[in-house]
């Protein structure tokens, strides 16, 4: 079951013009995040194509991030090696202000729009967990934030236990959709505490999903993995394009229901 790696890129409701660069997104960053989890060529650095963040009400960009190591609890000292290793590339800005973002921050800055509702069409986060071959676990999400939020705004991403978690006696969760309501409950942390309880990583996270919903509603997205290498994909949001690499499998979706399944060498 070991290595895994788990990419989402985003919940809401995606444009049909968008979902097929969305899939094939996360299906790409998948591959290689599992090609170095198998002892791919140390030191070199795969080649990261960032694009694209919504802005905020300014027009700018502003972006929150978090990788988290499961050793963390245990000595505090080590980084991801394997999402790190993908390296932090330098972006910029230009990239990140693509024309779909130009055109979503003027229309959300109409009087009756709804920027929260549209966000739930908008892609401006990327996320993974995974877990390498010795069962060590890491989780990492990086985010655009919230279409057209005010500046300053930091959203769930950026704190720990909300925005993402990785503890490797239970798991990784890397969670996307509304900050504020993803806050409220703690999402990443919540789901971790349903595995503790001897929940499956899917049960764990419909019962933190539904939750999240009926208490604050808020929609969101996640992906989760296992020390054993148990992952799942589970959102409430209408899509959620995702992707999972083991066992040199390749899965992926983006509808609620959607299970593909492919070689993960395909296409490459
Ligand atoms: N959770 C992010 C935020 O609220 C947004 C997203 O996941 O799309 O900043």
């Amino acid at each position: 079951m070991l290595p895994a790696m788990v990419e989402h890129g985003g919940a809401g409701h995606i444009p049909k013009e968008r979902a097929e660069l969305s899939t094939i997104g996360v299906k790409e960053a998948a591959r290689t995040g599992y090609a170095i989890l198998q002892g791919g060529p140390d030191g070199e650095q795969p080649k990261i194509q960032c694009r694209g963040s919504v802005l905020n009400v300014m027009g700018e960009v502003e972006m929150d991030a978090m990788v988290m190591d499961g050793r963390y609890l245990d000595n505090g000292a080590v980084s991801a090696k394997v999402l790190l290793s993908m390296g932090v590339p330098e972006v910029p800005e230009e990239s990140l202000i693509t024309d779909y973002a130009k055109m979503r921050w003027k229309k959300n800055l109409q009087p009756d729009a709804k920027p929260v509702e549209c966000q739930m069409g908008k892609m401006g986060t990327v996320s993974a967990v995974a877990v390498d071959k010795d069962g060590n676990i890491a989780s990492a999400t990086s985010t655009g934030g919230m279409i057209n939020k005010i500046e300053g705004r930091v959203g769930d991403t950026p704190c720990v236990g909300c925005g993402g978690y990785a503890d490797n006696n239970i798991g990784a969760v890397s969670p996307t959709g509304h900050g504020e309501a993803i806050m409220k409950v703690t999402l990443s942390r919540l789901i971790l505490f349903h595995m503790e309880q001897g929940k499956t990583p899917e049960e764990a996270s419909d019962l933190a999903l539904t939750y999240m919903k009926e208490r604050v509603d808020g929609l969101c997205g996640v992906v989760v993995v296992d020390p054993k290498g148990t992952w799942a994909a589970r959102f409430s949001s209408l899509q959620m394009s995702w992707a999972a690499a083991q066992q040199g499998e390749l899965h992926y979706g983006l509808y609620r229901g959607e299970h593909f399944v492919e070689p993960v060498q395909e296409n490459i």
